[in-house]
This record gives structure tokens, C-alpha cells and sequence, in this order.
């Protein structure tokens, strides 16, 4: 067998790591999570189609045989976390569980892709297959039953996963709090520093109120351990420094589109996207489109900027 797949191991974790193409190349991998009970085998997302050759490994290396795996839990629907959802289901036939809200993307990998590459006129010369559709399987895997904050997903011998709601960087994602162990499992609403592109965050007031659940989350729950898709395992100290430093990269996306507006009057979105991540010396790419949208909308809402034909406005 080639190198272990496996990055960490604990209590009833198994971390498999899954390196990942294009921008991240090199930088950054995304990690899925088996979490083994008494009674039911989870797995915490299916990863990208590039890493099913490591997913596939970790099923041998842990021992686990195919069919015993009973649940797929989803995170979110973000094409690095549901692209082995089909080869899944079809080779273990477990049950999908995932938030009810963006169930239709999950289910349709070209909605998923268009929602979000294709959600705003700017993206529309980023090519599909290359940004999204190759990062899924050939097939989907939909979501077969909702869970929402509070749920509780029993494996039985005391490994319960309660389901917490941290939203912003999808608006429908969800995350797992391991109660025996006090580990959370969270994938991308702390995203990491190394990360190259700039923070991905659909609307900034609930990534900011996420950024607060976190943090008290940590201490009411003393929580030991927390695991991330694109991030090594912290302890809650560490990860209260990444909370820290995660509200300080959206603050910054937000203090470069002020400070461009205002020097630019009438700046066009592009123009704008491409100075913001230039401030950051983030790639230029379409998911950043999604964050500088979703804060001019909030600038606008509070009556700060104002969109005038293509161009944007500061309103002093
Ligand atoms: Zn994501």
C-alpha cells in the first residue's frame, strides 16, 4: 500500500487528507472525517473527485469494509466537499444527511456549479468544468434527510455528532460537535491564512455572528479538539486565534471595497474585484465575487454606497 491517508487519528476520528488542484495546488488539501461508534460508521463530507483514489485507500487502510458505512454526513454543498457523494451511494449505499437548504444543488452538480461560478456576470468567462463541475464525480448523491442546529446523530456506544449550525460562508452550512470527545469538526467558516484566495463569505454580518457562535461555543462547551477541511487540528486556544485572525481578513475585504470606492467613483465590480484581491495578493478568481457582492450589498443596505448603471458609489 502507498503512503497513509490517514493525517490524524483519535477517539473515533479518522482524518483523510486529499491534496487539491489549481489555485490551492500545493497549499492547501481539503480532509474528510470518519467518525466510528458503537453501532453506525459516519463519514463528515465525501471530498473532491481527485481524491477518491485516497478515499478509497482510507476504506482499507482503517479497515473498514464498504458496506458498513451507514451515514454521509454533509457540510455543505461546495463542490471540495460533496464530490465522491455519487461513488458513495453507490458503492455503500449510506444515507445522505445534510442541511435542507441548498438540497437542490447537492442533487444537480451543473446548478451547483451555475449557482455559484455563474452567479454574477463577471464569472461568466470562468469555464465550469475547470473551476467546478471536474472537481465532482460523474454522478451526484442527494441528500436523503435533513438535519438543522440541535439535531443529534447518535452512533451509538456514547459517539453522539450534534449538529451546530455556522452559516456565512454558505449560507446553509452546518458543522459537528462530538460530545464524548468534545471535538467540533467544522469545515470551512474558519478558513485558513494560507488559504489564496480571498475569504469566502456570502453575506458578512452572519459570517461576523458566526465568527461570535465560534468563539462561545469554545468556552460553553469546552471543547478539546477542532477539526477543518483546509486547516490542520487546533485546540481551542489556537482556534480562538483563528477567529481572531478570520475576522480581520473580512474586515479587510471590507476596508479595501470602501477605500476603492470611494478613491474610484463609478468603479466597476470587476475593476473592484481585481483591486481587492490585489490589496490581499489573493488570486484573481471568481469566488471572490461572491464576498465583494455580498458586501456591497451590505454597504448599500446600510445607505454607505449606491450603484449607479455598472458603476459603484460612495455616498458621503
Ligand atoms: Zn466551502
Amino acid at each position: 500500500m502507498s503512503k497513509s491517508v490517514i493525517t490524524y487519528q483519535e477517539g473515533p476520528f479518522a482524518t483523510v487528507a486529499m491534496g487539491l488542484p489549481g489555485d490551492h495546488e500545493g497549499k492547501t488539501a481539503t480532509r474528510v472525517f470518519f467518525v466510528r461508534g458503537a453501532d453506525k460508521t459516519a463519514l463528515i463530507d465525501s471530498g473532491l473527485y481527485g481524491g477518491l483514489p485516497a478515499l478509497e485507500q482510507s476504506f482499507e487502510e482503517l479497515g473498514i469494509a464498504r458496506k458498513d458505512l451507514d451515514l454521509l454526513l454533509l457540510t455543505h454543498e461546495h463542490m471540495d466537499h460533496v464530490g465522491n457523494n455519487g461513488w458513495l451511494k453507490a458503492e455503500t449505499g449510506c444515507e445522505i444527511v445534510g442541511h435542507a437548504g441548498r438540497a437542490d444543488r447537492v442533487a444537480d452538480n451543473m446548478l451547483n456549479a451555475k449557482a455559484i461560478v455563474h452567479a454574477f456576470p463577471e464569472g461568466e468567462h470562468f469555464d465550469l468544468n475547470e473551476e467546478y463541475l471536474d472537481w465532482m464525480g460523474p454522478t451526484e448523491g442527494p441528500i436523503d434527510r435533513f438535519v438543522k442546529d440541535g439535531d443529534v446523530i447518535d452512533l451509538g456506544g456514547g459517539v453522539e455528532l450534534e449538529v451546530v449550525e455556522v452559516l456565512g460562508h454558505s449560507m446553509c452550512e452546518i458543522g459537528f460537535f462530538e460530545r464524548s470527545t468534545k471535538t467540533l469538526v467544522i469545515a470551512d467558516p474558519l478558513l485558513p491564512p494560507f488559504n489564496p484566495v480571498l475569504y469566502l463569505y456570502e453575506d458578512p454580518a452572519v459570517m461576523r455572528a458566526t465568527f461570535d457562535k465560534i468563539e462561545k461555543f469554545l468556552v460553553e462547551r469546552d471543547v478539546q479538539a477542532v477539526l477543518f477541511a483546509h486547516d490542520e487540528v487546533k485546540t481551542a486556544a489556537e482556534t480562538q486565534e483563528l477567529v481572531d485572525d478570520c475576522r480581520a481578513r473580512v474586515d479587510k475585504v471590507e476596508a479595501s471595497i470602501l477605500a476603492h470606492v470611494k478613491a474610484n467613483p463609478g468603479i466597476s465590480f470587476a475593476d473592484l474585484r481585481d483591486k481587492c484581491c490585489d490589496d490581499q495578493n489573493m488570486v484573481r478568481e471568481w469566488r471572490a465575487l461572491v464576498s465583494i457582492d455580498a458586501s456591497l450589498k451590505a454597504f448599500a443596505a446600510q445607505g454607505l454606497m449606491k450603484q449607479q448603471g455598472a458603476g459603484w458609489h460612495y455616498v458621503s
